[in-house]
């Protein structure tokens, strides 16, 4: 046996290394690569709409659990109370592993409870250079009679592409999620929104459902509703990526 091993300061080493302080994960996770720089003459959207390396996993999607922290998003009504929270981040860990299971490079804007600003959110995606940002959240509504999923894009003046793209990528994931859900479709939707207004690439935001419909609570909380949600979002994702290439860029 050595005899380092054996002496007083391996032991010494031991108990440091054993009491050293616990490793905290950051509350981003960093990208393992970034993407090549654009060359001079690429405009922003070109760079947006590379799609070149996706089947090496090589760029980025930018999954959003919505609210966290002190910001609840909304409640079932009954009792016990579900909380949005939880149940979209939940969710998005479900797709977050569908996606990675198929070799795409995921990053969350938060993997536990805690609170982001909408812009961080909207930072870190841009900064990433992420192709994709989905965000995802469940709804609520005054009318218990409320169903049904619906899907928003942001209507961005000044960069019709991004508006365009955003619009297909709501149009395949919400195809998706109906086949997969079965839920009744609430349809693709305008709204204003600032982690999709804030986005530099195609961006939706997702309503899997409302809390406040007893009908679809009692589904929404089961981890089979949210498998087969997180399964249509995924299916949805990889259907607008396969017909990129068919798209005048
Ligand atoms: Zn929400």
């Amino acid at each position: 046996m050595n005899k380092f091993l054996l002496s007083p300061l391996f032991f010494l080493f031991l108990c440091c290394w054993g009491c050293s302080p616990r490793y905290t994960p950051p509350q981003y996770e960093q990208p393992k690569r970034r993407l090549a720089p654009a060359s001079p003459n690429q405009t922003p959207d070109m760079v947006d709409l590379n799609r070149t390396g996706w089947s090496s996993g090589k760029n980025i999607i930018v999954l959003d659990p919505g609210h966290g922290g002190d910001d609840y998003g909304t409640n079932s009504n009954g009792n016990p109370k579900f909380y949005e929270k939880y149940l979209n981040l939940s969710t998005t860990l479900i797709v977050k592993a569908f996606l990675e299971q198929k070799g795409y490079t995921v990053r969350l804007t938060r993997t536990n409870d805690t609170f982001i600003p909408l812009d961080e959110r909207a930072e870190f995606a841009n900064r990433l250079g992420a192709q994709l940002f989905v965000s995802i959240h469940y709804n609520s509504a005054p009318s218990k009679d409320a169903e049904g999923l619906e899907v928003f894009y942001y209507l961005d003046k000044e960069n019709a592409t991004r508006t365009e793209e955003s619009k297909r990528l709501a149009k395949c994931a919400l195809e998706q999620i109906i086949h997969q859900t079965g839920v009744k479709s609430r349809g693709v939707k305008q709204a204003n929104f600032a982690v999709i207004r804030k986005t530099d690439m195609p961006a939706i935001l997702i309503e899997g459902g409302f809390l406040t419909n007893e009908k679809e609570m009692e589904k929404i909380k089961t981890s089979a509703y949210q498998k087969q949600l997180a399964q249509g979002i995924t299916h949805g994702i990889t259907d607008y990526l396969a017909r990129a290439p068919l798209l005048k860029k």
